[in-house]
């Protein structure tokens, strides 16, 4: 059984320093940026935006300076991460090659897979996807079938993955690949992480509509993909504990609660037109909510800081916190009595009405509700 504390979380002072520069530079680049839009959250993508973040030192903020970064605290970075987070900053670009593939690439690249990505990431100028599930395989990821073979010029990949976030948009994928067979005694043998160019010849990308009417994720086929043997990331066959890896990066982060923070912006707008009692508690609820989740995130942070791994607080994070995230729709019906409409064209209807068809998703992206149950399960010795 795993022990689950959160610690309290409290953030360094010189961090309010940072703070101010963000919020600034949000002033500067951001301050005509729609309601519905700052509603797509860390969903919202646009590459000119992820330029000015690089240019200003927010990409890669904990990495060694030698590779473009800051060589900055995780709790700096945390506070980047909520500010960006509560405007509605469009980060998609960047996001997955900042939350995820640099810290892989820094722990298992190699020192010329660092020098040769790390930089561009870090000027938001090269853009990360991740390709792990596949048709039949999202929360059993062991049973991956896509493969890849040896042959004297290199890797020859052939299968495909799914709803692979932003993969139209980017630069590289880095993809869970299966180089051996499938063995039954040790399911998660076998496996290794390539990175791989999407301009690769054989690749095809094809976009998926989502509930939302937007083209987000995405099938992406492989047919005889030839990945130089440089690209292979970390150890042939030791792809499954690299992957575990990132995904502890991938569920601890504040973006698994504050996805949808604007709606309750605009419930309050929308409530303060005629103030009641009632509206002031649920708002009150929400905001009492929002707070607790907070400071467990930020114990999170603070822990991971400290060097420990609260891979279970992490989890139960998430788990609470898409539950929070959901819920914001049903609170704000309860309060307003209202029922969104497409076609209106004010920010609350709009803003509520994207809510409610992308917040079905939160649940799924990075595990779902199930998958992160048992994980919680299994460390308090349930299961
Ligand atoms: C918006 C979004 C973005 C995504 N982006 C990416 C991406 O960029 N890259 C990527 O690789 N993947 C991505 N995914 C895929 C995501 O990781 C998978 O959808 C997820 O892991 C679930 O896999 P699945 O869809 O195959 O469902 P399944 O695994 O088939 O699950 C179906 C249902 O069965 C339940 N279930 C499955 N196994 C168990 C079990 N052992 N115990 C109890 N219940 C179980 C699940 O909880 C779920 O309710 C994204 C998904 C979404 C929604």
């Amino acid at each position: 059984m795993e022990d689950i504390h959160f610690t309290p979380g409290v953030l360094p002072a010189d961090t309010a320093a940072l703070r101010t520069q963000i919020r600034e530079f949000l002033a500067e680049h951001l301050s005509d940026y729609p309601s519905v839009k700052r509603a797509q959250s860390w969903s919202g993508s646009d590459r000119e935006f992820s330029k000015l973040m690089g240019a200003n030192g927010f990409i890669g903020m904990t990495w060694p300076k030698i590779y473009g970064g800051g060589e900055r605290s995780a709790l700096e970075r945390y506070v980047m991460l909520e500010e960006m987070l509560a405007a509605g900053a469009p980060v998609a670009a960047h996001w997955i090659a900042d939350r995820q593939s640099g810290p892989l690439l820094l722990n298992f690249g190699t020192e010329q897979q660092r020098q040769r990505f790390l930089p561009t990431i870090t000027r938001g100028e090269s853009y990360f996807c991740i390709g792990m599930s596949e048709p039949n395989s999202g929360s059993d990821l062991a049973s991956i079938l896509t493969r890849g073979n040896h042959t004297k010029d290199g890797w020859r990949i052939n299968g495909s993955k799914i709803w692979t976030s932003e993969a139209h948009h980017s630069t590289y994928m880095i993809a869970l690949i299966r180089t051996q067979p499938q063995d039954p005694k040790n399911r998660h043998a076998g496996l290794s992480q390539f990175l791989i160019d999407m301009e690769t010849p054989g690749i095809t990308i094809r976009p998926i509509q989502n509930m939302a009417g937007e083209e987000m994720f995405n099938e992406v086929f492989f047919d005889d993909v030839l990945i130089p043997d440089d690209m292979l990331v970390g150890t042939e066959g030791g792809g499954w504990g690299q992957v575990t890896t990132e995904l502890a990066f991938e569920r601890s982060g504040p973006e698994r609660y504050l996805s949808s923070i604007q709606l309750i912006y605009e419930l309050i707008h929308e409530l303060s037109k005629n103030p009641t009692e009632r509206s002031a508690i649920g708002v009150g609820r929400l905001i009492a909510h929002l707070g607790t989740l907070r400071q467990m995130s930020m114990s999170v942070a603070t822990m991971l800081e400290a060097g420990e791994t609260p891979n279970l607080a992490a989890a139960l994070v998430k788990e609470v916190g898409v539950g929070f995230e959901q819920e914001i729709p049903s609170r704000a019906y309860e309060l307003t009595g209202r029922v969104p409409l497409l076609g209106n064209d004010n920010d609350f209807d709009q803003v509520m009405a994207y809510i409610i068809q992308s917040s079905r998703s939160f649940s799924l992206r990075g595990g779902t509700r199930e998958i992160m149950r048992g994980i919680i399960a299994r460390g308090l010795g349930l299961r």
